[in-house]
Parts: C-alpha cells; structure tokens; sequence
C-alpha cells in the first residue's frame, strides 16, 4: 500500500508531535506572537533532519523548514496563533483557564504540528523509496488577523513550491469546493474639535457625529454592492463623555466579497463615504488599512486526490471516554440540534465518522489560505477534531484541541497530508492537472499582495 512507511513512521514518532501540540495548546499566543509555537515547532522538524530558518520572510514568528532535493516541491501549511477569549480547560463546561485569556479556538495548536507529523512520514518513505522531490513545512503565524500568509506571500514565500496541503481541524470530514471571502480591513480615525455639549456646541466638531455618519452611509452603500459582499464594522475609540463634544472616533471596518476584485471596489467606495461623512461634520478622517486577503480557490485535482485518499485511510476510531466528552459538549453547543434537526447529523452521533461526498457551499468567513492558492495550486481541507455541534471559534473546540480528539484528528490530518503529497510524488500527472486547473483559473493574472509595501510587519 502506498504510504505504508510514512504512516508507520507517523505512528512511531506520535508522542513528539502530541507532545508539540499540547505545549502549543497549553501556551496560546496570539498572532504575531507566537515565540513559543515557532521555536518548539523549529526545533522537531531540526532534530528530525530538516533545516530550519526562522523570522522567514522578514515575519519574526514565521518559519520555513526543508529536507530533500529536486521536483516536486510540495508544501505543507501549518499553523499556530490562538484566539482572545478563548481559555479553556479541558473539559465540558465553559471554565476558561485564565479569565478573558487567549485559547485555541479554532484548533490552530494542532495545524502546524499535524504538517510536521506529514512531512516525518515523507521523508521516511522518500528516504527507504529513493523518491525525489522537496517537502517544505511552514509555520505560518496570524491566521486569525489574516495577514500572516499575506506577508509571507509579500516577503516572496510560497513561488518556489509545485503544490501545497493545508489541513485544518472542524467538526467534520468536509471537503468543499466552495469559497470563502476575500477582505479589507480598515479603521477609520475621525477628528474634531472638543467644546462643551451644553455651553458652546456650536464651538464643536464631533468626530462621534462624522464615524456615525459613516456608518449610516455604509449601511445604504449595503443595497448597492454585489450580493456576494458582506460590511461589518466596530467603534474601537470614543473620547469624551456625553458632556463634551468628542473630539476623536474610530471605526474599524471588515469588507469581504467572495472576490478580490469586489472587495477593492466596495473598499474604495467606503472611503468615498469616510470623506463624505467628514466634510458634513467638518473633521478629518485618516484611513488605516490593516490588512486585505484573496478569496480562496481550491484546487480540484488536489481535493479529488485528497478525498480519495481519505477514502481509503481508516478513519479515527473514537473511544467511550471521547464520545461521551464530545454528547456532553454537544449538549451546550447550540449548532448541534439545528444540524439535527436539519437532518445533517444521525441522531445519536457525537463524533463524525464518515466520509462525505465534496460539496461546494460558500461561505463568507475568510481564510489566508487564500494567498497561497493564488500562487500555487493548493487545497485546504478539514477532518473531524471537535464534538459535531461545536461552532467555529468557540470554547468547545479549545477543550477539544486539548484533548485525545484533538490529537486523533491531527493525526488524521497527518496521515490524509503525507499519503497524498506521495500520490503526487509518484504521479507527475497530478501535479500537471493541477497546474493546468489553477493557471486556467487564474486567467492570466498575477498574484499581487493585497498589503502595499509600506506597511510594516506587525
Ligand atoms: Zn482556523
């Protein structure tokens, strides 16, 4: 069987890669702070054989590690930033370990080790096979503020590579050809003049007064946009108390569109209403773009190459001990009755545990994944990690990447990574289709960063 050595190699070495992954879990760092992760990360993948540099591309939490030699070059993503808010013990009531603290809810723990586990179990069969071809693991830092690809991508990652695999841990087996948005991320910083609310209004110029109205411009600017937009935003900074008249307001906006080109569009006529809002109170506005990303764009050939394999891997056997922690934490987790009671989950099920067909559902979160599939073909997929009902970003995924779920579900990941990259190895016609499949896609056109050089690595 092909990957017989890669996964029996995966096997043997699984304590260092848990090991990896709970001292990841048990120290969550945010993005852009993510010492901790990429140095034990470094570490295992330097003692396994594969060099290492750190600080890639100038993103000091970033991380690029090589072993091998030739074509193809096949990439694997990994990540490791937590989520604020997001502490939590291992188990099934909400009991965060430090109150307010940073967590992994989204499973980010087990990314980058799961990559390390893959890229252990090639270089074993590539090494007893004499089988040609490079494996680079990244760490990839600040998935969640969607900038840590980005910069990479700025700082030129990624152009080097045939193919790349990033696994991602969910509630399910799913794989989807659908997309998710691209975005902006922008906050808008209106200033004014300050006066007394009751004696000399007429003295002031409220920069509360100029973000509101913005807001109120966007939300008519929402009917005039292409369906697949979504604008949502948030005060992050308000002086004053209802007696002065405030002086400085700022707004942060997300806009995502399912594709670049929308979103740009969309972005550039919200400043055009920032402006407008500005000159009707007459303050100023400072625009601070944070960050932008690409739709995703999965690549076909690469899924279909993924869901036969995960198709012919056995899947994780759960225990008593993790379906009985998972019903519990199903229990509190609002999405589970719905996905009962819309027939998408057996009743009685706690864990998936089977293989389903690809489906192809959009969805209007973003993923910087996203950069990466517009340099090199590239699939994203994810396996069952988490109690069924469990939401994305929620304490029940941190309680489930703490525990042997989690660890199971990683490994899965590993396996379904490890035994498909040697599929392409062995078969160049993968990698050709691939190929074929993105450039058709991409039409022509030409990664460009999202980020303009000025802007700085956080
Ligand atoms: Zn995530």
């Amino acid at each position: 069987m092909l990957g017989k050595m890669a996964l029996q190699e995966i096997e043997e070495k699984k304590d260092a890669v848990i090991e990896l992954a709970k001292k990841i879990w048990e120290n969550p760092e945010i993005g852009y702070q993510e010492v901790k992760a990429c140095k034990w990360t470094a570490e295992l993948l330097e003692k396994e054989g594969f060099e290492v540099e750190t600080g890639y591309t100038g993103v000091p939490t970033a991380l690029r590690a090589v072993w091998g030699s030739g074509k193809p070059v096949i990439g694997l993503l990994g990540e490791y930033d937590a989520l604020a808010n997001m502490s939590q013990t291992v188990s099934t009531e909400k009991e965060p370990i430090v109150e307010g603290g940073p967590g992994h809810g989204c499973g980010h723990s087990l990314m980058a080790p799961s990559c390390v586990a893959a890229a252990i179990g090639l270089k074993k069969e590539m090494t007893e096979r004499n089988l040609k071809g490079t494996i680079v693991v990244y760490g990839c830092p600040a998935e969640e503020v969607l900038t840590g690809k980005v910069f990479m991508a700025r700082g030129g990652a990624f152009q080097d590579l045939d193919i790349a695999f990033s696994w991602h841990p969910m509630t399910t087996n799913d794989l989807s050809m659908g997309t998710a948005a691209g975005l902006n991320s922008a906050k808008f910083h209106f200033k004014g003049v300050t006066s007394h609310a009751g004696g000399d209004p007429y003295n002031g110029r409220s920069a509360l007064d100029a973000a509101e109205l913005m807001n109120v411009g966007a939300n008519f600017l929402r009917e005039h946009v292409p369906d697949i937009t979504r604008i949502h935003y948030a005060f992050t900074e308000v002086h004053g108390a209802p007696n002065v008249v405030p002086d400085r307001a700022s707004v942060w906006y997300f806009v995502r569109a399912l594709s670049r080109e929308s979103v740009v569009e969309t972005y550039n006529r919200l400043i055009k209403v920032a402006k407008g809002a500005a000159m009707m109170t007459e303050t100023e506005v400072e625009v601070e773009f944070m960050g932008g990303c690409y739709e995703t764009m999965q690549n076909k050939v690469l899924l279909d190459t993924v869901q036969e394999t995960i198709s012919e891997l056995p899947l994780p056997q759960w225990t008593e001990e993790e379906i009985k922690f998972a019903e519990a934490l199903n229990k509190c987790s609002a999405n589970y009755e719905k996905l009962l009671n819309a027939g998408v989950v057996e009743k009685g099920v706690q864990l998936d545990n089977s293989v389903h067909p690809v489906t192809c559902v959009n969805m209007f979160g973003s993923n910087d994944v996203s950069e990466v599939q517009h340099i090199v073909p590239t699939v994203n997929f994810m396996t069952a990690s988490a109690n069924l009902g469990a939401a994305y970003h929620s304490w029940q995924i941190t309680a489930c990447a703490g525990h042997s779920i989690g660890m199971k579900g990683m490994l899965h990941g590993a396996n379904i990574m490890a035994v498909s990259a040697l599929k392409a190895i062995e078969n160049p016609k993968i990698i050709e289709n691939a190929k074929k499949e993105f450039n058709k896609a991409m039409n022509g056109r030409k990664y460009e960063c999202p980020i303009p050089d000025e802007i700085p690595v956080p």
